[in-house]
């Protein structure tokens, strides 16, 4: 896939309307509807002010949430419309719908300077289907000269129609978050300073299949921790206990094993572990080797051996991508493989690439997001791209 993608500075913005898709899914409070993080509105700031202030006009769209039956006021965009306006300092006009009647008013006599921002676009069934008649619709907000901006990079592996269709009718160009994963992602992936060493954690070797067969082709060192870790143990010939297993990927799991010495990648698996007797933040605790977990004990963190052994394979990298924690790591006692990890990813001169969710939250709860080259702002996508899966709607924008 060529991440090497066309972005707003490529385009005449002046005087034109600009669709512009961000990403405002917000987490809110589910009592009153406050926003309980506005992340998502300021990471869109840098692209929004830019349009700005060359003289375009901005159309902004997301979707928020999972509304399932059409337009529902608990879903609405309005709290972000307003937190937006307070954020950029003018007037956020809220439309009442997305490309209805109240959109198309509203957009046909938007002015440059301005912004509009379009209701939930899971308002409309269209959307999660990539309708062509949804995307066309809210193309033609922009009018003839429009231009689409795609800056909702936690969107992209979703082919929808405000991610991907309305490009069928518009020239597509990323906005700067999207320009900035892409550099940092596709970098990793595609020309990264060597050596390359990934670091996979998670609950589930199921849902990190396509990563880990992707990645061999590509890394240098795959560094496997976390709950998946223990299929890995269960095949190689070891007892796991009472630990995550996931008995219909063992084959899958020794394949990997042997498809890793073929290609001569390193593959490092945990040597010692932290078991507790249940899955418990007050289990009771003991480091074991990670071949022998005894009856009755759980694996919930990476050992102190392997800790070493992980953070000594960072030290000499030239890029590391880290995705999925080393361990449970939501119970304090089981969080000292994560927490060391990030740590080590703190310290080392490689070119840091986090992919989003629990491993991007724990760089940033332990204070270390400052330290990180690049965290990723999109979970599922992020994996996605690190599959080597064609995204749709970065797939859709104008090549550089
Ligand atoms: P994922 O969404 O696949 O990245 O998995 C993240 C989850 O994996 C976190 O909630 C962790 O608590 C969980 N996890 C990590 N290590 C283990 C383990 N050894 N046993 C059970 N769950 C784990």
């Amino acid at each position: 896939m060529n991440y090497n993608k066309k972005t707003v500075k490529d385009v005449d913005v002046k005087g034109k309307k600009v669709l512009l898709r961000c990403d405002f899914n917000v987490p809110q409070d589910k009592v009153t509807g406050e926003i309980t993080s506005d992340k998502r509105i300021v990471a869109a700031l840098p692209t929004i002010q830019y349009l700005l202030d060359n003289g375009a006009a901005i159309i902004a769209c997301s979707h928020l949430g999972k509304p399932k039956n059409g337009p529902e006021a608990k879903f609405s965009l309005a709290p972000v419309a307003k937190r937006l306006g307070e954020l950029v300092g003018k007037e956020v006009i809220m439309a009442k719908d997305v490309a209805g009647e109240d959109a198309k008013a509203k957009a046909a006599a938007l002015k440059p300077g301005e912004i509009l921002l379009l209701e939930n676009t899971r308002f409309e069934k269209g959307e999660t289907k990539n309708d062509p008649a949804l995307a066309k619709a809210m193309a033609d907000l922009v009018g003839p000269d429009g231009i689409f901006v795609s800056d909702a990079f936690g969107s992209v592996h979703r082919a929808h129609a405000s991610t991907a269709g309305v490009a069928a009718y518009l020239p597509a160009v990323s906005g700067f978050l999207i320009k900035k994963e892409l550099d940092f992602l596709g970098g990793a992936i595609g020309n990264p300073k060597r050596p390359l060493v990934a670091i996979l954690g998670g609950a589930k070797v199921s849902s990190k299949i396509g990563v880990i067969n992707n990645l061999l082709e590509i890394a240098d060192t795959i560094i496997i921790g976390g709950g998946m870790s223990y299929t890995f143990s269960k095949a190689l010939g070891g007892t796991v206990g009472t630990s995550l297993l996931e008995e219909d990927w063992l084959d899958y799991s020794k394949e990997m094993v042997q498809k890793a010495k073929d290609k001569g990648v390193k593959f490092l698996l945990p040597v010692d572990t932290v078991v507790g007797d249940k899955f418990a933040a007050d289990a009771e605790s003991k480091v074991v080797k990670a071949s022998e977990i005894p009856d009755g004990w759980m694996g919930l963190d990476i050992g102190p051996e392997t800790v070493k052994l992980y953070c000594d394979a960072v030290a000499d990298a030239g890029t590391v991508i880290w995705n999925g924690p080393m361990g449970v790591f939501e119970f304090p006692r089981f969080a000292v493989g994560t927490k060391a990890v990030a740590e080590a990813l703190s310290k080392t001169s490689a070119v840091t690439v986090i992919g989003g969710g629990d491993s991007a939250a724990a760089v940033e709860q332990l204070g270390y997001a400052d330290k990180m080259s690049h965290i990723s702002t999109g979970g599922g996508a992020s994996l996605e791209f690190l599959e080597g899966k064609e995204l749709p709607g970065v797939a859709c924008l104008l090549d550089a």
